[in-house]
């Protein structure tokens, strides 16, 4: 059962302006590495739209190509047994309030539309605490935070709707703030405390 890491804003075309998650990709092949390293079953599924034109990550993109593919995988692999996917997206160090945070996760918990008294919520209490512990051991819980997300995040709530745990990561994109061996001593943590139970 693989976990499956997604990026949709990895396309970037401005020198100048910030148009695009900047980190986002090189931090998921990061990732995929590591996973690959542990025996672990990993999807790696970069977007190749240009966020200003189709975002991945919306409602309105869910008949492209990759989204159709995206979910095809999803669900195959479900037949199989639990998948998880990670939603990677980067933040530039000047965002206001989280700018100086290092990671952080976006999480879904929202009733459902369609079925009264039902609820999306992306990852489990028991994946939350164990993603939490991997942030204590590597990070430190001052530098990061979760947040809750809405509907807008639809492949997270895409996911969830498959039955798939899944959650966004946030990564800073400033190395002086979050560098290269502290991102990838977070990825093992994060690894060895949630990703493996997935595997
Ligand atoms: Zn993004």
């Amino acid at each position: 059962m693989p976990i499956i890491i997604t990026v949709t804003h990895a396309v970037c075309f401005s020198r100048t302006e910030r148009d695009c998650d900047r980190r986002a990709a090189v931090a998921a092949r990061m990732l995929h590495d590591i996973l690959k390293a542990k025996k672990c079953d990993v999807v790696l599924e970069i977007s190749s739209s240009y966020r200003e034109e189709v975002d991945s990550n919306r409602k309105d993109a869910r008949d492209t190509l990759w989204r159709k593919q995206l979910n095809r995988t999803i669900r195959e692999q479900q037949k199989l047994g639990k998948v998880f996917v990670l939603d990677i997206h980067s933040f530039p160090p000047d965002m206001p309030a989280m700018g100086h945070l290092k990671a952080y996760f976006v999480e879904l918990d929202m009733p459902s539309s369609l079925s009264p008294g039902k609820r999306y919520q992306g990852w489990s209490d028991a994946d939350k605490a164990w993603a939490w512990l991997a942030v204590k051991e590597s990070i430190g819980e001052t530098n990061s935070r979760v947040v809750l997300g809405d509907g807008h995040n639809d492949i997270m709530l895409t996911s969830s709707m498959t039955g798939a745990s899944t959650v966004i990561l946030e990564v800073n994109e400033s190395l002086d703030i979050l560098g290269e061996p502290e991102l990838g001593n977070f990825f093992i943590h994060l690894t060895d405390e949630l990703f493996m139970k997935y595997c």
